[in-house]
């Protein structure tokens, strides 16, 4: 954890600054670079655009992305310093897809929080992941997974959890 203390993750985000994120979607391939609060609001435009790439790509439904995810991941820029694109594997999931992947995988909750649009998988291109994962838990905000393997962390807004592979 070299330049990033870790007691600087747990910074808030300041309410006139301009948030903006930077996507690129593993599966499809689309990129999108958003500015989705200015001027101490959330940009309706720019959520939708945020909404339509991280919908289930696999039925294509495209469901509201609640706005605190996205804080989390730009917390996570600011504090790392980077400006490299989130390589975005996992978004909303409808409940059809849910299931699906839970019949493949041990690591799909139930009841997922992406299912309700409040979970997002992720890693940070060009970081180590361990240390993105160490600075999400420090958030102590919604709850964070860590996937080592897989290479990637969730984060929600539901509870302050903490789960995964060790960092
Ligand atoms: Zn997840």
């Amino acid at each position: 954890m070299a330049a990033v203390g870790i007691g600087a993750a747990r910074r808030t985000l300041a309410g006139g600054e301009r948030r903006e994120l930077c996507f690129i979607h593993t599966h499809t391939g689309e990129h999108l670079t958003a500015l989705y609060y200015d001027a101490g609001a959330y940009c309706q435009a720019a959520l939708a655009r945020v909404n339509e790439l991280l919908r289930d790509f696999r039925t294509e439904t495209v469901f509201p992305i609640d706005p605190q995810a996205l804080d989390r991941l730009y917390a996570l820029q600011v504090v790392t310093g980077r400006r490299e694109p989130f390589e975005i594997i996992s978004g909303y999931r409808s409940p059809v897809t849910n299931a699906a992947l839970r019949r493949n995988s041990h690591g799909v909750a139930e009841h997922s929080l992406h299912m309700q649009g409040r979970a997002i998988d992720a890693r940070l291109q060009g970081y180590p992941t361990s240390q993105l994962a160490a600075l999400a838990r420090a958030q102590m905000s919604g709850g964070t997974g860590f996937y080592r393997v897989s290479d990637f962390i969730h984060v929600d807004t539901g509870a302050v959890r903490i789960w995964g592979d060790p960092i």
